[in-house]
């Protein structure tokens, strides 16, 4: 077997898959790119050739619009593609529809790329399958044992109980708009919520490209056009830029919320301005990330974008060998600063 060290390499576009001559979400323009997911810091543009799921693609080019993202080649789950010396497949990753592991394989080891994904089940994308490896190449965007995400449906209730407490004002939530946005919609729908949810301009086409990808949200309406009245008593969903602007300002009395892994942080919700926390990640917490390190048997953990030191000591005593892979140029969807560009 031929370890990973020798032929996995941190270059500065990125993860370099050297056998194969393929880069994993590089973060600069390169030939051949596979990419994990549509989020804007791992879905760039400028690349020669991209191998992404149908669902990815598809959203890529919703985003990017069709010139930008590269030639397009579409990789079903589980389809063996041999990539120079590697043979390469996706595998669900549960983040975001279309979301993909990147399972590489050369000389006799196998290596996986979870990119960014979460175990809890997400009834807008397939769930994360956990595949057994050499090397597994964790995200950690929550990788702290503080960060234990609640029930999706025990945070939609609260937001349902605010509903029913304020008939009269508006409830606002922001929430990224690739994933996140989709998510509550069906989990609203879910629990039972069949009024109309409307949504901030910038929501309305990857919504529109979710329900064209089989993802049902039933009735949505643009907030922009709707009459402040209607929205009394409404729930609207907005970029998380926008529920603190003068755009939130123009509904009835709005009760402000937002819906992010990072809602567990209280002073970040209070510093922000935030009525309604509610504790809503597409990451997999702090136990999330220790069952899927047990799942997927490795004896090796390499860790990125996130808070790798805490992680690495936990497998260093399960027993495993754990390396901080410094890749640079990820932010976090859930975080303000990445969540502007989503507009487009
Ligand atoms: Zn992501
Ligand atoms: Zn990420």
């Amino acid at each position: 077997m031929t370890h990973p060290t020798t032929w996995l390499r941190v270059l500065p576009q990125g993860l370099f898959c050297e056998p194969g001559g393929f880069f994993v979400d590089p973060i600069r323009p390169v030939d051949r790119a596979v990419i994990t997911h549509a989020h804007s810091d791992h879905a760039r543009p400028g690349h020669a050739s991209v191998l992404a799921s149908p669902a990815t693609a598809t959203l890529m080019q919703v985003r990017m619009g069709e010139g930008r993202t590269g030639a397009l080649h579409t990789l079903g789950w589980g389809e063996p593609l041999t990539v120079g010396d590697v043979r390469l497949t996706l595998q669900p990753a549960g983040h975001v529809l279309g979301s993909a592991q990147v399972v590489m394989e050369y000389e006799g080891c196998r290596a996986v790329v979870s990119g960014d994904y979460k175990r809890c089940p997400d009834p807008t994308c397939d769930g994360f399958v956990p595949v057994q490896c050499d090397v597994f190449i964790t995200e950690a965007t929550f990788g702290l044992p503080v960060f234990r995400h609640p029930k999706p449906q025990k945070e939609i209730a609260r937001l349902l109980a605010s509903v029913a407490l304020f008939p009269d004002r508006s409830h606002i939530v922001g929430c990224y708009a690739l994933g996140k946005c989709q998510r509550l919609v069906v989990l609203l729908r879910e629990a039972g919520w069949d009024r109309p949810i409307y949504l901030h301009g910038a929501l309305a086409s990857l919504c529109a490209a979710y329900q064209r990808l089989g993802v049902a949200l039933r009735d949505l309406r643009p907030a922009t056009i709707a009459a402040r009245e209607e929205l009394r008593g409404a729930i609207v969903l907005a970029p998380p830029s926008a529920v603190q602007d003068r755009w939130a300002r123009r509904l009835a009395d709005p009760v402000v919320g937002l819906a992010s892994g990072w809602m567990r942080v209280r002073q970040r919700a209070k510093s922000r301005g935030i009525e309604l926390p509610l504790v809503i990640s597409d990451h997999a917490d702090w136990d999330e990330l220790l069952r899927t390190i047990d799942d997927v048997q490795a004896p090796e953990i390499w860790v990125t974008h996130g808070r790798e030191e805490a992680l690495i000591r936990a497998v260093s005593l399960k027993g495993l060998k754990g390396r901080a892979l410094r890749l640079i140029g990820y932010g976090d969807e859930d975080d303000e600063g990445v969540s502007i560009d989503d507009a487009a």
